[in-house]
């Protein structure tokens, strides 16, 4: 039999790398910055249009290449990085696979712009799916500009699994902000479809983070700061009564590049041990510097998981330190000589200071409803059937196990419905049925009624709205800001009313009528959050999950007692809802039990 085994093609081979080098456009935004910083760029542009499916553009001011390696780079395996084996464990910089340019190469359209700053001329290369397509000489300014333009344009397949564009973009965002927060001492500027998102000056980590996060950060941190023979460990950490339910804001970097360790984060959140209740995250920002003898990257193709000699130390000293550093922000307040001037608030404005006048205001206070209507809490458009008969509409919708001639007649007694609800422990709402009872779980039940306003709301497209007496400053990061103009709309929807929405502020003027005040901060960021990490697919769902977000953020609390006329609406409105039995996300809201079942109990039979 003839021989069978060949080589591949190297664009194919340079294709199935590709596989693991670029997973969506996030990974390209990667390996370029990361090209770019380690080309000594002091200050790196990033261009991107439509969540860099269409554009994804580097362009920095380092030490370009010359009309050789500009056409070399974009062969497998060349790099400048590392020339023996012995490098791999003394690496300084990000990259040394050189499988970046060759694999983005394949299956994208690239243009490359270089010069090196003793030559005048610098070279232009334009390749498409590992091919050639031209070069020649051309003026440009020092430094590299990389196109990557229509990115899996030969591979459908990936193209098509590309998530929507929010979604791309909050990878590159992560990516952006973890190069960005490495490296405050370079100057980055990042748009997306023109709008300018970051524009980074060269600064302290402090600033940095600030510039990223947004200026209330800035209050927030408690500085980290430890050297000894093993690692050299610095950065901040948050205050813990400024720990958060997600855990969004945890960045490790270990020699400036950006990694995930569940090992070392568990030795933070153990610093942390009883300052934090359950349930909530530490933020941090913690720079490591290691021997690079000491550390493995090698483990994994898209660099974020490395290996350490010695992780036990570290996690020792990782922990005390931090334990140490928030003790004494415990004692006094930490003293900061790393504060710069150029951070105080300007001089005009020292006295000025930016605190909301407390306001009582009532939060079921709805202008838009008549005086009689305002005793109902939630803005209702739906005819509804809120009476006790819906009660019975609602379960036969369901159909519940109740017996199939009951079903068709009404399943209450004759009796007044506010002496039919008991609220037990502050938990569950119970009714008596024909049937027999039902147990009604009041924070699921409300959830569910919640959903539904909001999504009926969002769908009427005319949400109520309470006008603020005065309008509420809130500030947020700048990618936070973007992600709120992206959802703009919707939130006005649902009720909400944006005097503006400025860099890294937004000027709320109004509020879905079943939100107070004091609640909206804490109500945008849960939002925020939700949508970040929530999100399954396509765009449609946003809506949902805003709906969902906001119901489980303002339900009426398991613990919270409430009045006959409050159950009893509660009752009312859930049975009012096309989905009754669940909560939106999936719980049973209430149970029945069979009068069968209680006779049963007495051996009643
Ligand atoms: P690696 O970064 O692992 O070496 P890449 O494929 O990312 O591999 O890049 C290949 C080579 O191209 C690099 O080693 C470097 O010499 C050169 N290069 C890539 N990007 C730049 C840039 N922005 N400026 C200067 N040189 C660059
Ligand atoms: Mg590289």
């Amino acid at each position: 039999m003839s021989d069978i085994i060949q080589l591949l093609p190297d664009h194919v081979a340079n294709q199935i790398a590709a596989g693991e080098v670029v997973q969506r456009p996030a990974s390209v935004v990667k390996e370029l910055l990361e090209n770019a910083i380690d080309a000594n760029a002091t200050d790196i542009k990033l261009i991107i249009k439509e969540a860099g499916k269409i554009l994804i553009q580097v362009i920095d001011n380092g030490k370009g290449m010359s009309q050789t390696d500009a056409r070399l780079s974009f062969e497998r395996h060349a790099t400048s990085k590392i020339k023996k084996a012995e490098d791999l464990f003394n690496l300084h910089t990000k990259g040394f696979r050189g499988e970046a340019l060759a694999s983005i190469a394949a299956i994208a359209h690239v243009d490359l712009k270089t010069k090196q700053a003793a030559t005048d001329l610098g070279t232009y290369i334009k390749i498409e799916g590992s091919t050639i397509i031209s070069q020649e000489n051309t003026a440009t300014s020092n430094g590299t500009s990389i196109a990557v333009k229509n990115l899996f344009y030969n591979i459908p397949a990936r193209r098509n699994f590309l998530k929507s564009n929010t979604i791309e973009t909050r990878h590159i965002v992560n990516e952006f902000q973890r190069v960005a927060l490495a490296h405050p001492q370079i100057s980055f500027t990042f748009y997306h479809n023109e709008n300018e998102i970051y524009n980074l000056i060269s600064s302290n980590l402090r600033q940095r983070i600030v510039a990223i996060l947004g200026k209330k950060t800035n209050e927030k941190l408690v500085p980290i700061k430890e050297v000894t023979d093993v690692v050299e460990i610095n950065g901040f950490v948050t205050k813990p009564e400024f720990a958060k339910k997600k855990r969004g804001e945890q960045f490790f970097f270990v020699n400036d590049r950006f990694i995930k360790n569940a090992y070392l984060n568990h030795a933070v959140t153990s610093a942390f041990e009883s300052l934090l209740s359950g349930g909530y995250y530490p933020t941090y920002f913690l720079f490591l510097k290691v021997p690079t003898k000491s550390i493995d990257i090698n483990i994994h193709p898209t660099k974020t998981e490395i290996k350490f000699d010695d992780e036990k130390t570290l996690y020792a000293i990782l922990r005390s330190t931090i334990k140490h550093s928030l003790g004494q922000y415990n004692v006094a307040p930490v003293l900061d000589f790393e504060r710069s001037a150029s951070f105080d608030t300007p001089y005009g404005y020292k006295d000025k200071k930016s605190t909301t006048p407390r306001v009582q205001v009532d939060p079921n206070f709805n202008p838009f409803k008549s005086e009689e209507q305002r005793s109902i809490q939630f803005p209702y458009k739906r005819e509804k059937t809120a009476q006790w008969e819906s009660l019975y509409t609602g379960l036969d919708i369901q159909n519940i196990e109740v017996e199939s001639e009951t079903v068709n007649t009404s399943l209450f007694s004759e009796e007044k419905p506010n002496s039919k609800t008991y609220q037990i422990h502050n938990k569950y709402i119970v009714s008596s049925i024909k049937s027999g009872i039902v147990y009604i779980n009041q924070h699921l039940a409300h959830q569910r009624v919640l959903y539904e306003e909001f999504l009926e709301n969002i769908t009427v497209k005319e949400a109520m709205s309470q006008q603020l007496l005065f309008p509420l400053e809130i500030s947020f990061s700048k990618s936070d800001i973007s992600l709120i103009k992206e959802i703009k709309e919707d939130l006005e929807s649902v009720g909400f009313l944006f005097d503006s929405i400025l860099d890294d502020t937004i000027v709320v003027k109004g509020i879905p009528v079943n939100i107070t005040e004091s609640q909206i901060t804490i109500i945008i960021e849960q939002l925020l959050e939700d949508i970040k990490n929530d999100i399954p697919d396509a765009s449609f769902s946003q809506l949902d999950i805003m709906a969902k977000s906001l119901a489980k953020s303002l339900a009426i609390k398991t613990g919270s007692k409430l009045d006959l006329k409050e159950q009893e609406e509660l009752v009312n409105k859930l049975f009012s809802c096309k989905q009754p039995d669940l909560s939106p996300f999936g719980k049973t809201t209430f149970v029945t039990i069979n009068i069968d079942e209680i006779d049963k109990k007495f051996n009643n039979y």
